[in-house]
């Protein structure tokens, strides 16, 4: 599991700047004011060791190429970043006005998107230099701004998947019962680890009455013989997202166990069958939640179907009600139901699945039944 994938190219982001700036155009806005994260991981390859009060922005117009403002230690950094070759360097130093100098590369009454995970006090600071200005959430602007895998990408998910399998195969030998949710969190990161992951994100382990709760991550309980067990895990392997859910029974499951498994297995299966091509967002949701009320637990299952994944393990497009967005070839996204039951159990089935033409396409393959761990 140790290849390392062909690293992208400074023509490569070249593309996706360029992309980028008309999408941007094409949405009404005048450029993108993108900070630290993962959009300008995406767009540049650069990745601040820390991200601090000091501004760093990359600025995104049509018209003039990509510029990034970055303070003057850190350009250095910046520079060794893979789509540098193609970004025009601004520094500044300690002591001058980074807002000010941003301003200069931005129209006087521009309206620009920028990164959510901006800082306020950064957005205050270009508020104040640019009064004229307006901003806009970049994800809410441009929500499929990523949504669209190119096949460079789609290789390092599937790495990323097949790490976090390998991990699921693993971690259905070690002891369950006696031993505390940390103790079994803390074997799947390791195994997430081991198998190349640089970044492990959650890790959740919720037994018998914790896996009611969909945001429980891993406590103190001791798992005991006869619970369900809801494993959800994943994190970041060569900067793409994995994130894959099994439940699984402590010995013997009861029947309830078994019938409830049964529902979210079949809903799973129908909510992948249902995203293809052109269908909906919300179908994939549809088809998964009308096995779940069919079978009496529509009212239990109590999150949407699945979210996209690339760069970062949550990002749109989003499988929900009311998401009319069409399904197009190379996106990459969860499919995730489940059934809580408070007081009892819980289960969740999740596989990343990418469509293309010949239909969806499961990035995360191990057993989906319910296997029995000790
Ligand atoms: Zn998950
Ligand atoms: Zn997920």
């Amino acid at each position: 599991m140790s290849t390392e994938p062909v690293p992208f190219t400074s023509d490569d982001y070249a593309a996706r700047m360029r992309r980028s700036a008309d999408a941007a155009r094409a949405a009404g806005l005048d450029g993108l004011l993108v900070t630290p994260g993962p959009e300008l991981v995406w767009l540049t390859g650069y990745r601040p060791t820390a991200i601090t009060e000091r501004l760093t922005v990359l600025v995104l117009t049509p018209d003039s190429e990509p510029t990034l403002v970055v303070p003057a230690l850190e350009r250095s950094d910046a520079e060794s970043a893979a789509g540098a070759p193609t970004v025009r360097m601004v520094d500044w130093l300690d002591g001058d006005d980074p807002f000010a100098r941003t301003g200069t590369l931005v129209a006087p009454d521009a309206t620009m998107g920028i990164s959510d995970s901006a800082w306020a006090m950064h957005l205050l600071g270009l508020q104040d230099a640019l009064p004229g200005t307006s901003y806009r959430s970049l994800t809410q602007s441009l929500p499929m701004l990523r949504a669209v895998k190119d096949p460079a990408e789609l290789a390092r998910l599937d790495a990323a998947a097949q790490a976090a399998d390998a991990t699921y195969e693993q971690i259905l030998h070690v002891p369950f019962a006696g031993r505390r949710e940390t103790d079994v969190a803390a074997d799947l990161a390791r195994l997430l680890r081991e198998h190349g992951h640089e970044q492990v994100d959650f890790t959740v382990v919720g037994s018998g009455p914790n896996g009611a709760n969909p945001h429980h991550e891993a406590g103190d309980r001791v798992i005991e013989v006869g619970d369900a067990v809801v494993l959800d895990f994943g994190g970041l392997r060569h900067g793409y997202g994995s994130d894959t859910s099994r439940t699984v029974s402590v010995g013997e499951p009861s029947a309830r166990l078994r019938e409830v498994h049964e529902v979210v297995r079949l809903a799973q299966h129908a909510g992948v069958e249902a995203a293809r091509v052109g269908a909906a967002c919300q179908d994939v949701d549809r088809a998964a939640r009308r096995l779940i009320a069919d079978a009496g637990y529509g009212d239990r299952f109590i999150h949407r179907t699945g979210h996209g994944i690339g760069t970062t393990t949550h990002e749109p497009p989003y499988m929900i009600e009311g998401e009319e967005q069409p399904l197009e070839p190379g996106m990459c996204f969860s499919v995730e139901p489940g059934v809580y039951l408070p007081g009892e159990l819980g289960v969740r089935i999740e596989d990343i699945v990418t469509v293309d033409a010949s239909g969806p396409r499961r990035l995360n393959t191990t057993d989906r039944s319910l296997r029995v761990v000790e």
